[in-house]
């Protein structure tokens, strides 16, 4: 990997640190030769600290090590994408990522919908909402209707018509979605018991 450390004319290049799994940006640092080639060595991230001055392997003193999955060079080879599997959380101020986030897995519109039903569980007097009237009819009520989706998908497998195929996926998935709210889950929690048994 040819890296281009001399941009900046201080042997540097920014390393952006990305979970490998949830693809979360966890923290930036800087790398020059020797921290690349000791990170290679060890598998465990290293930068070189600016202000120690010094080789700074990240978790020496806290146990919070990034483990090494995949090194990227950009388009230009002034700075690396590195991914990785990390021990615990990144930031020394105890948060998940340096930007004070949690690390957790990102579902794109489904997180969207997921913030929305939330929302509409926290305003259930909004009358013309129809997920805050399944939530004011209460779990019973919500797990009924994940039953007779999914009868629907189960019948609509069958047939060879995608598109209702796909509708009855989606009334399924969408109002699962609402059941797993009105039990105070969300798609991160079954994601978390999946990984737990691969
Ligand atoms: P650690 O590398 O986790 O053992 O932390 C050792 C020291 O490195 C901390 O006390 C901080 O000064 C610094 N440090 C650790 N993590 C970060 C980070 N994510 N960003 C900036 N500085 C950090
Ligand atoms: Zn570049
Ligand atoms: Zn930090
Ligand atoms: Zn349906």
């Amino acid at each position: 990997m040819e890296i281009d450390f001399n941009k900046n004319n201080d042997g540097l290049v920014p390393a952006i640190i990305q979970d490998a799994a949830t693809k979360n940006v966890l923290m930036l640092g800087y790398m020059n030769q020797e921290a690349f080639d000791k990170t290679n060595e060890t598998k465990k991230v290293t930068f070189y600290s600016r202000t120690k001055q010094r080789l700074w392997t990240k978790g020496e003193e806290s146990g919070n090590f990034l483990n090494l999955v995949d090194v990227k060079l950009d388009c230009d080879q002034d700075s690396l994408l590195i991914s990785v599997k990390p021990i615990g959380p990144t930031c020394h101020k105890g948060t998940d990522t340096c930007w004070a986030e949690k690390n957790n897995q990102h579902f794109g519109f489904l997180s969207e919908l997921e913030a929305i039903i939330k929302d509409r569980k926290d305003n259930p007097e909004k009358n013309d909402s129809y997920v805050a009237s399944l939530f004011r009819k209460g779990i019973n009520k919500v797990a009924q209707k994940v039953g007779e989706e999914a009868v629907e998908v189960v019948i609509e497998a069958k047939d060879d018509n995608d598109k209702l195929f796909l509708d009855e996926s989606a009334d399924l998935l969408f109002h699962y979605l609402i059941l797993l709210q009105a039990k105070g889950y969300t798609l991160n929690d079954i994601a978390q018991v999946l990984k737990g048994r691969h």
